[in-house]
C-alpha cells in the first residue's frame, strides 16, 4: 500500500548532511510508490533544497523562520508539526544523529505514534520491519508497527545507502510558513570547535587513538593517515581522559557511535564500552603491540606492532599508491 513519507532533512555549515540523502533512500523504500517529500527547515537554506530532489525527493518543502537559524527543540518541534499538520504523513524519516535524537521521541509523542530509532536495516512492505542494534551493538532486534501509522523512523548514518545522485532531477521547491511562539529558550550563538575535517559520525573512514598513542602530539601521524585516506580521527575514552584530544572525538557507549567502511584502531585496548561505539564498521584493523589485546577479536585485520613504526609506515606506503 502505498505510504506518503516525509523526509525531515538537517543541514550542517550550509550542506545537506548525508544522512539525509539516505533517509530518502530508506522512504522510499517504506513509500511503496507513494510521495517521499523531503522538508528541509532553517534560516536561508532554500537554495540547498533543489539537491534533494537529485537524491530522489518526489517533492521537497523549505521552511525559513528567523528561529530555526539555529537548532532548539522547541522552535524545530513547532515548525515540523505544523508542516504534519497540513501534509498528514504516514511515516517521518530522519537522521540518527544529535538532532534526530533529540527531536524524534517529543515527534512521537505529539503524533501519537510509535518510534523506531537507530534503524540500520528496513524490511518494506505493508507492514515494515525495522532492524535496530541492542546491548550496544552486541545483538540485533527486529521491530515492526501493530498500527498504520503516523510512527516515525530514525536512521543511523551510514548503514542505508543514498540514491545515486541524479544531476538532471529538478522540481520545485515549495515554501512552508510557520509561526513559532512562546520559545522556552533560544540559542544566542554557537562557538564551533576548530576542529574542521570530516565529520566523525559520517565519517566513511575513521582513524582512531587510544591511550597507547602517549600524548596529543602522538596523534598527529593519526591525522595525517586520516587526511590521506579522506577520513576523520576518533579516540578511546582512555585517550580523551589523558587529554590527548577532545572529548568530541570519543567513540564508544559514552560517546559516538560510528559504521564506517573503515575503521583503524591504534593503540587502543578494544574495551567493551569502545566496542559498543564501532565495532559494526564494515571493515576493522587494528594496530597494537599487545597480541592478546581484545581489539584484534573484532579486527579483520591485526597488525601487532609499535604503532609509532606502523603508522608512519603505513602512510608512507598508502602515499606511494594513493597520492
Ligand atoms: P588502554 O586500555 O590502556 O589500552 C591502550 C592500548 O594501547 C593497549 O592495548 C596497549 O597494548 C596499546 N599500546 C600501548 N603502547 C603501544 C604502542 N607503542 N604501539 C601499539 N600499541 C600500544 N571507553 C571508550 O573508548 N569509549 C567510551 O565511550 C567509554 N565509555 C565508558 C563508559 C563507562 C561507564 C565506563 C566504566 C568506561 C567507559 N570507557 C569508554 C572506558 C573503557 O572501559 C576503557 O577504559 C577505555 O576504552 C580504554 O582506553 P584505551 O583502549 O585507549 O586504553
Amino acid at each position: 500500500m502505498a505510504k506518503k513519507i516525509i523526509v525531515l532533512a538537517e543541514a550542517k555549515n550550509n550542506e545537506l548532511r548525508n544522512v539525509s540523502f539516505e533517509a530518502i533512500a530508506a522512504a522510499k523504500e517504506l513509500a511503496d510508490g507513494g510521495e517521499v517529500t523531503a522538508v528541509l527547515a532553517g534560516e536561508a537554506i532554500a537554495s540547498l533544497g533543489e539537491q534533494l530532489f537529485q537524491y530522489g525527493a518526489d517533492r521537497v518543502i523549505v521552511v525559513e523562520h528567523p528561529e530555526l537559524a539555529n537548532y532548539t527543540t522547541d522552535a524545530y518541534k513547532q515548525a515540523y508539526l505544523q508542516v504534519f499538520d497540513k501534509e498528514n504523513p504516514d511515516i517521518v524519516v530522519l537522521g540518527h544523529t544529535s538532532v534526530g535524537k533529540d527531536l524524534s521521541p517529543r515527534l512521537a509523542v505529539k503524533l501519537d505514534g510509535a518510534l523506531f530509532s537507530d534503524v540500520v536495516a528496513i524490511e518494506a512492505g505493508d507492514t515494515p520491519v525495522f532492524t535496530r542494534p541492542i546491548y550496544s551493538g552486541k545483538a540485533f532486534e527486529k521491530r515492526k508497527a501493530v498500527e498504520e501509522g503516523p510512527y516515525i523512523v530514525t536512521i543511523r548514518p551510514n548503514n542505508i545507502a543514498a540514491l545515486a545522485k541524479e544531476e538532471s532531477a529538478s522540481g520545485e521547491v515549495e515554501t512552508h510558513s510557520v509561526d513559532i511562539q512562546d520559545l522556552r529558550a533560544i540559542v544566542k550563538d554557537v562557538v564551533k570547535k576548530a576542529t574542521g575535517g570530516v565529520d566523525l559520525s559520517e565519517a566513511n573512514i575513521i582513524v582512531a587513538g587510544g591511550r597507547g598513542v602517549k600524548s596529543a602530539d602522538g596523534f598527529k601521524p593519526l591525522q595525517e593517515l586520516a587526511d590521506l585516506l579522506g577520513g576523520a580521527v576518533g579516540a578511546s575514552r582512555g585517550a580523551c581522559d589523558a587529554e590527548y584530544c577532545d572529548y568530541s572525538l570519543q567513540i564508544g557507549q559514552t560517546g559516538k557511535v560510528v559504521t564506517p567502511d573503515l575503521y583503524i584502531a591504534v593503540g587502543l585496548s578494544g574495551a567493551i564500552q569502545h566496542l559498543a561505539g564501532m565495532s559494526n564498521s564494515k571493515v576493522i584493523v587494528a594496530i597494537n603491540k599487545d597480541p592478546e589485546a581484545p581489539i584484534f577479536e573484532v579486527a579483520d585485520y591485526g597488525i601487532v606492532g609499535d604503532l609509532f613504526e606502523v603508522v608512519p609506515l603505513l602512510t608512507e606506503e598508502l602515499k606511494a599508491v594513493l597520492v
